[in-house]
């Protein structure tokens, strides 16, 4: 098996240079590249061309390679499928935006939470990702920025946030981070020392781990909350996101209306707006009447929130089915009229599937 050269430490580096019989100058030389996120040897020009030659029968880069990379069609968003060493795949998103470049990173390969609307579960939670796995996502996407240029100044004389760095960083991707707090946690705390992103530009996603999200406010970080929501009722919620049999609605959200007022940050609330066929083959509002509106406006009044409202992205598995922009309106409406911060959230990217699980669970059934 190879060895994979961002895994090691910086004196194992160089342990494992000098064993190839090169100067240590040279172990510091490709931290520098693994740093930048360098996909293989042969980009690291700085090495003799038989050194890279040799790395390339013995060591790998990172801890992931791309699979597949697909770009939507308005080249804002690209969407990767990684392979990690163990041969589990995972997703990542990179968004470019006009406040930043933003990257949705994973934190499980697979999901064992079994929300009824997602693909990210269909094949079951294999394992927790480590903090190296999901920092090297990261570096996928900054290679994918900056490339091997090294001078920031090159790439965006203008300030043009579709160049440059990582800015921001959602973890939103397939699995529930807060099953893997602890490498979580490990990985944020690296995100921020090593590459400068703010806690403020950091979100963290979950579908109501109670535990979780106390740990998160205990660790003191002024990041931003989402709780996936979905349903206003503990009967509806618990029939589309089976955690709520564990935690109640309730709870989730008085864990987490205590991390936003411990932080002062506004928690944002994720709302998937979804449909069902009836027996005539018609559209009828699942979780999106104007009675379930009411109801969210209840559970979140006089509190410091943002709602998205996500349009159901269809996936094959599920027998949801998308809603009119009317209906969707008309939901954000009467959460508008009750003073609730809300917005749309078109699903960037859905051009190339760019919901959680899709790409993932497309290529294993390609697979077999
Ligand atoms: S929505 Fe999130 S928590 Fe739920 S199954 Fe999908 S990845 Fe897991």
């Amino acid at each position: 098996m190879k060895t994979i050269l961002f895994n090691l430490n910086d004196s194992e580096l160089e342990q494992f240079i000098q064993e190839l019989g090169q100067p240590r100058f040279r172990a510091k030389q490709i931290r520098e590249w693994l740093n930048r996120g360098a996909p293989d040897f042969s980009h690291m020009k700085n090495l003799p061309e038989d050194l890279r030659n040799k790395l390339n029968e013995v060591a790998e880069t990172l801890p992931l390679k791309i699979v597949k990379k697909l770009e939507s069609s308005d080249n804002q968003t690209t969407k990767f499928l990684l392979e990690l060493n163990d041969g589990e795949q995972i997703e990542c998103v990179l968004m470019r935006t006009t406040y930043g470049n933003s990257v949705c990173v994973s934190s499980q390969a697979g999901c064992a939470m079994g929300c009824r609307f997602c693909a990210s579960t269909l094949l079951g939670l294999k394992r927790n990702l480590t903090v190296n796995e999901m920092f090297a996502q990261l570096l996928v996407a900054q290679w994918e920025l900056r490339g091997d240029r090294l001078d920031k100044k090159d790439i965006h004389p203008n300030g043009d946030a579709n160049n440059g760095d990582v800015s921001h960083i959602v973890v939103m991707g397939t699995g529930e981070p807060l099953q893997n707090t602890e490498n979580v946690i490990g990985f944020l705390e690296r995100a921020n020392g090593e590459l400068n992103i703010s806690w403020r530009r950091i979100t963290v996603s979950t579908c109501g781990i109670v535990p979780g999200i106390n740990e998160l406010n205990k660790w003191g970080r002024p990041i931003n909350l989402a709780i996936s929501l979905h349903a206003p009722t503990d009967e509806l919620r618990s029939q589309i996101m089976p955690i709520n049999n564990k935690y109640k609605l309730h709870e989730v959200l008085d864990a987490a209306f205590a991390f936003s007022d411990t932080h002062n940050r506004q928690l944002m609330i994720e709302y998937i707006l979804l449909g069902k066929k009836d027996e005539n083959g018609d559209t009828v509002l699942y979780n999106a009447t104007n009675e379930h509106a009411e109801k969210l406006v209840e559970l979140l009044r006089d509190h410091n929130v943002m709602v998205n409202l996500i349009p159901w992205n269809s996936v094959d598995e599920r027998d949801f089915a998308s809603l009119s922009g009317n209906a969707v309106h008309r939901f954000q409406d009467i959460l508008i009229k009750n003073g609730i911060h809300t917005r749309i959230r078109r699903e960037r990217g859905a051009d190339i599937g760019s919901a959680c699980g899709q790409l993932r669970l497309k290529n294993a059934r390609d697979k077999k």
